[in-house]
């Protein structure tokens, strides 16, 4: 028998195409919706099963008092590692287990895993349990294909990533699990196409904007003062300053899609005045209050300070300007944008296998939104972390989401090979 080589890698990875969907299926089968955090704990240990009789250590880290978690829905994570035979490097896939709500329009079963015409379907399908299951699949046949393979491979499987990361990889991050030495390079399998490295997102700050009034009978407005008109010159200002501004502004970032590669604001929601849903008589009264929920998100060359500063200067003119206008600002979440070096190893190596596997030129995105990349560069510090999977990122939450066998082998192809590289490569 002749020595293995990369070439035995990829022959193993063509002969388990059966074995790969089985897999992407059963995981499909775990209705892991979030919110409320269903079948973690199964879906985690079906993992962590798998990988311990091929030899990997396995973990349960429950991220104990994140949001959501109980002993009814616990946030549990699974880590699996395989220690190669001699030291050096680590490469880690991380794949979140949970997936969106199902939603209306499905023709299949969203949790059948139902195989057709070459794609397996079900929620979660490619968002991102067919990314998980073609890491797994590239991470054993390395192991199995008896190539001599330094450092580590690790796979985690974990939570509440719709949700923030709160009690998954933020939970870890802020024990080590994704900080050098233990991990050196880390490749999520997103589903942002099979030829696509992403390498980082825009940032996010959400935030409630409220406008106070003075109550009043509605006959005689007058004597009141409405919030609601203070939130309509809110709202002019906005149109006529910040948007003008927001669309002049572009970013080196390739945020796919291109529309994305500005400054975006959306007014998430308004409300003003009597409560919603109120069902008794109209009661005649003038709003005291008013308020506006607002999703910003931005570029890596704006600083999370001059994006709020912008809002902020914005609502203290009409303070100074607009007789009686008073407002608060509370935020209400925020993440910092974050973008890995496309020559770094993670990023070069993954287009470098690209290449070679699909026989075109790897193409460097950047995520609209963002994905649980910001606590492994924020929380863990590590900046060699790339988003690399297979699955049509537009796919992602809708009805009869789907992934393409095919491009699951191939991205397993392509993650097997830069996995192989990173462990293998030359240090500076
Ligand atoms: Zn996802």
């Amino acid at each position: 028998m002749s020595a293995p080589t990369l070439q035995t890698v990829m022959d193993l990875i063509d002969g388990r195409t059966d074995e790969l969907v089985a897999l992407t299926q059963d995981l499909i089968r775990f209705p892991t919706i979030n919110p409320p955090g269903e079948a973690y704990r199964p879906c985690a240990e079906y993992i962590g099963e798998r990988l311990k009789t091929r030899g990997f250590t396995v973990e349960y880290v429950r991220g104990e008092g994140s949001p959501g978690d109980s002993d009814q829905y616990p946030r549990t994570n699974v880590i699996a590692r395989w220690t190669g035979s001699e030291p050096g490097p680590c490469v880690h896939f991380n794949s979140h287990i949970d997936v969106v709500e199902v939603g209306a329009g499905w023709t299949v079963d969203p949790f059948g895993g139902e195989v057709k015409d070459g794609k397996v379907y079900g929620r979660g399908a490619c968002d991102m349990k067919g990314g998980l299951a073609a890491s797994i699949i590239a991470v054993e046949a390395l192991i199995d294909s008896g190539l001599p393979l330094p450092g580590a491979l690790e796979i985690s499987g974990t939570v509440d990533e719709e949700s923030g990361g709160y009690g998954g990889v933020a939970y870890l991050a802020e024990r080590g699990w994704f900080s050098e030495p233990r991990v050196n390079h880390v490749i999520i399998p997103e589903p942002l196409n099979v030829d696509r490295v992403c390498i980082g997102h825009r940032g996010v700050w959400w935030a409630e904007i409220e406008t106070k009034g003075r109550i009043a009978h509605g006959s005689m407005p007058f004597l009141g003062d409405s919030a609601i008109r203070h939130m309509g010159a809110v709202m002019e200002e906005f149109e006529s300053k910040l948007y003008p501004a927001m669309a002049a502004r572009h970013s080196d970032m390739p945020v796919v899609p291109e529309g994305a590669r500005q400054s975006t604001m959306n007014i998430n929601s308004i409300h003003g005045g009597q409560a919603e849903g109120f069902d008794g008589l109209p009661a005649p009264c003038v709003a005291d209050s008013s308020r506006m929920v607002i999703d910003r998100r931005f570029l890596i060359e704006e600083t999370l300070e001059d994006v709020k500063g912008e809002v902020k200067a914005i609502l203290d003119g009409l303070a100074a300007q607009r007789h009686g206008f008073r407002y608060e600002m509370r935020d209400l979440f925020q993440v910092a944008p974050s973008m890995a070096d496309r020559d770094g190893p993670v990023a070069s190596t993954t287009a470098a296998a690209i290449e070679t596997v699909l026989g075109k030129k790897a193409q460097f995105v950047c995520s609209p939104g963002t994905y649980d990349q910001k606590h492994i560069d924020r929380i863990g510090k590590l900046k060699d972390c790339i988003a690399y999977g297979p699955g049509v990122l537009d796919l992602a939450h809708q009805p009869d989401e789907w992934v393409g066998i095919d491009d699951m082998t191939n991205s397993a192809k392509v993650m097997a090979r830069a996995a192989y590289d990173l462990l293998t490569r030359k240090r500076s």
